[in-house]
């Protein structure tokens, strides 16, 4: 496989997809946080060091014609260009700029609009269809398309860099189906993507023990699947959130009016079997913070989880719990978490997600690595401002879990193999 590092992109023109996906100020308009854009900057440096051009191609929201001004990367030009420290060309048109993208010098940058503009792009046909049978054929027809778009936007350069992670888990024209037209050694993987396989790997084949997962958030039935393929390689599984209130109900606790999936109580068992026969330790909360509604201005009290009161739900663990989590995470030596512990949004139940942000910091300051994914788990520690103070902090929710639950992601299987 290429490796970005190893190539010299000296008058080549690369084709990059990047993940600039953004956050626009909804009264100004202006790019309200520019993480994403600035997760590609090792990627478009490096091209433009070596003497090579870029052409940056990426998705915004979910537009539904083409043209739609509302997802119009133009919004995030001046953006990108305070960045890239450089002024960029934009192409109003991705499928149409062939002479936009011929006339491209060593140096330069040249943004696509939208990819998403397109159906093509997704491949999934939008509108409504009389019959599953004319959607089926719509579908058909589309991928026949998608193909053409794909090899469009391929045409435009002499190499194919993919480093946009938070959709590498999409089988779309520009992650995927763009790579058939590069030889082995003119596609590769940019740094972001790079740094981000690294990392879970070292999670999932070269964890050393204890191994700890955090899982939170709300519901078991999102996170089944990466717990199933964790416990063949955790030492302790920690469940927080409201996935909580399941696992007690289905133990035969009183849950009041918490969260709960009824049709998982099963499987809730099940996977506290399968982790006792694999000699795993589960620690689910023993106390919480409940509220008497579902509001940031509830009244609170504690209680023992499994005697959750009538009327009243649990939004965070409480003490007792926080105690047990932070000294087994605090003494691991790999942790992964995913997931907040309460409705962390909430400041009163805020409390237990912050304590796991925190023990987490702590377990890296002696040594452990640490991997921090999904939305809300990363908000958290960017709300605590621990961010440096842990190892890795994945970009991409969506694609991390399912790498983490051992699936094959479209955008990685297309350069890698595998
Ligand atoms: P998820 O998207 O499944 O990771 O869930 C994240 C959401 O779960 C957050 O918005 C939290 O507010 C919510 N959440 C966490 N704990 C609880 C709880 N005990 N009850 C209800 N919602 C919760």
């Amino acid at each position: 496989m290429q490796l970005i590092e190893n190539f010299n992109f000296a008058g080549k023109k690369a084709i990059v997809r990047v993940d600039f996906n953004v956050p626009l100020n909804k009264e100004t308009g202006a790019v309200s946080d520019d993480t994403r854009i600035r997760g590609a900057l090792l990627t478009i440096k490096k091209i433009i060091a070596d003497g090579g051009s870029v052409i940056l191609m990426s998705h915004m929201g979910r537009p539904k014609q083409n043209p739609d001004p509302k997802f119009s990367l133009k919004q995030i030009i001046s953006a990108v260009e305070s960045n890239v420290g450089q002024k960029i060309q934009f192409a109003d048109d991705c499928a149409n700029a062939d002479t936009q993208a011929a006339e491209l010098k060593a140096g330069e940058i040249l943004l696509l609009e939208n990819l998403r503009f397109y159906e093509e792009e997704e491949g999934k046909p939008r509108g409504e269809f009389a019959s599953d049978e004319a959607k089926a054929a719509a579908k058909k027809e589309l991928k026949a398309k998608q193909k053409v778009f794909a090899s469009k936007l391929a045409s435009y350069a002499d190499v194919y860099v993919n480093d946009a992670f938070g959709t590498a888990h999409r089988a779309h024209a520009s992650t995927a189906v763009i790579a058939e037209n590069f030889s082995p050694e003119n596609k590769m993987f940019g740094f972001l993507i790079n740094s981000e396989l690294i990392a879970m790997d070292k999670v999932l084949k070269d964890a050393q023990a204890p191994f700890t997962a955090i899982m939170g958030g709300a519901k078991v039935s999102d996170k089944i699947m990466i717990i199933e393929n964790l416990l063949d390689r955790v030492q302790n599984l920690i469940i927080g959130g409201g996935m909580t209130y399941t696992f007690i109900k289905a133990q035969g606790g009183k849950i009041g009016n918490s969260l709960c999936e009824e049709d998982k109580l099963d499987l809730a068992l099940e996977i506290l079997e399968k982790a006792k026969a694999k000699g795993v330790n589960v620690y689910i909360p023993t106390d919480a913070v409940n509220a008497d509604k579902f509001d940031a201005a509830a009244n609170t009290d504690i209680s023992k989880t499994n005697e959750t009161p009538d009327g009243w739900m649990g939004l965070d663990i409480a003490d007792e719990t926080i105690a047990t989590f932070s000294d087994v995470i605090a003494n691991s030596k790999t942790v992964l978490w995913n997931g907040p512990m309460g409705v962390f949004e909430m400041d009163k139940f805020s409390k237990g997600t912050s304590a796991v942000a925190h023990a987490i910091a702590i377990a890296t300051s002696k040594g452990a690595f640490s991997l921090i994914g999904g939305g809300d788990s990363v908000a958290a520690i960017n709300k605590n401002k621990l961010a440096d103070k842990v190892s890795y902090v994945s970009t991409g929710g969506g694609a991390m879990l399912e790498y983490m639950e051992g699936k094959v992601l479209p955008g990685i299987e297309a350069i890698r193999g595998f």
